[in-house]
């Protein structure tokens, strides 16, 4: 499990290595056909912000090279804010007093039904806030179930789950399973995620082995910028995404790298990544792993998608409401998060086009299920 693995490497030490790259190191990585994790410290370190043309030259090619002039699409749709953890910079925070929405099947297919009018979406992204009493395995397989008939991709955002759930989910039309770490920093997790199950820092990161174990056709992982240092903090993703390459090598692969936006938490974040910080860390990733899949959403502004979309991301959200219910309407809930970018599917389209990309809206089959 990663949480063992996890322990070779002290936090510290890390930030230190990070921080010590030179030129010389950057140079190096920059050569090299496969990337030490040593070298990826040297791409997001300080001594890299020089070679940042550098840097996207490279991301680009590989980008070409391996998915071709492409910009998947997908959308999410929260089917519950319900929570029970206490994420101290959440707004669905089970200490923010608000009433909750739990979707029921015939919301979520008039949900599916809103979403298909928006355009022709094909990947959906099912996201849920921590209940597993009232919104469990049971009702996310009934959920699945629901989508199933108007989507060919259906990838979760949930609570981690044991292997035997998820292996039972991909019966039910589960292609892929998203989750956060949210920080590797094991000392400090439990500020930020003081009680319920989250609070369990090997649970949810040994659920990425209980994803692999299970057999789920993709896992995507991110950590949330700002809460600690994120040049350590990303470094230490990048060697989990070596170690479940090396486990489950079947498996597809997909990063994600949100940056903290507002939320009815008030929680203001610790560390600020600029642009520029974002797009040397998106380089860096494409450079270590030219196969992974690289995922904005729309917590970035619509400008900096569009020039960043040509450079090492492969996949957008488009037109997404964080808050259950959003696009049929039919409740007025609480949003998790302010969302940046809220230009409609047809504008992230037609920019995406103009750019030379070209909008792929399905990449799965049922077949293939
Ligand atoms: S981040 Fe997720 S688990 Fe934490 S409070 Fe928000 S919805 Fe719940």
């Amino acid at each position: 499990m990663f949480s063992d693995e996890l322990k070779k490497y002290d936090w510290d030490e890390t930030t230190r290595q990070i921080m010590s790259m030179t030129a010389a190191d950057v140079e190096r990585a920059l050569q090299a056909d496969r990337l030490t994790d040593r070298d990826f410290m040297a791409l997001v370190s300080p001594a890299a912000v020089p070679y940042i043309e550098q840097m996207a030259r490279k991301s680009q090619r590989l980008t070409e090279q391996r998915f071709g002039k492409t910009m998947s699409i997908f959308i999410p749709m929260y089917i519950t804010n319900s929570c029970t953890n206490s994420c101290v910079y959440c707004g669905f925070n089970c200490h923010n007093k608000f009433s909750r929405v739990i979707l029921t099947m015939d919301q979520i297919k008039a949900e599916c039904e809103a979403i298909k009018k928006l355009g022709p979406f094909e990947n959906l992204l099912i996201v849920t806030g921590e209940n597993p009493v009232k919104a469990g395995t049971d009702y996310l397989e009934q959920a699945l179930r629901v989508c199933r008939p108007y989507f060919s991709n259906l990838t979760i955002e949930v609570m981690p789950l044991s292997a035997e759930d998820y292996e039972r989910l991909t019966h039910s039309g589960l292609n892929g399973v998203i989750c956060f770490q949210e920080t590797y920093n094991r000392a400090n997790y439990k500020k930020y995620h003081p009680a319920g199950m989250k609070s369990n820092f090997e649970w949810r990161c040994d659920g990425f082995d209980r994803m692999g174990m299970a057999g789920v056709h993709k896992i995507g992982m991110g950590v949330l910028i700002g809460l600690e240092d994120w040049r350590t903090d990303v470094t230490m993703m990048a060697r989990h995404l070596a170690y479940l390459r090396k486990n489950y090598w079947r498996t597809k692969y997909s990063v994600n790298f949100p940056r903290m936006r507002p939320s009815e938490s008030g929680f203001q974040p610790n560390v600020v990544m600029t642009d520029k910080e974002l797009a040397q860390l998106t380089f860096a990733f494409r450079i270590f792993d030219p196969d992974v899949d690289i995922s904005y959403s729309t917590r970035e502004e619509h400008a900096f998608r569009n020039n960043m979309a040509t450079l090492g991301v492969t996949t957008m959200s488009a037109g997404s409401k964080v808050d259950p219910g959003g696009y049929a309407t039919f409740t007025d809930s609480l949003e998790q998060f302010a969302i940046s970018d809220d230009t409609s599917p047809e504008k992230v389209v037609a920019d995406l086009k103009a750019l030379g990309r070209e909008p792929v809206w399905k990449d799965w089959d049922k077949v293939f299920d």
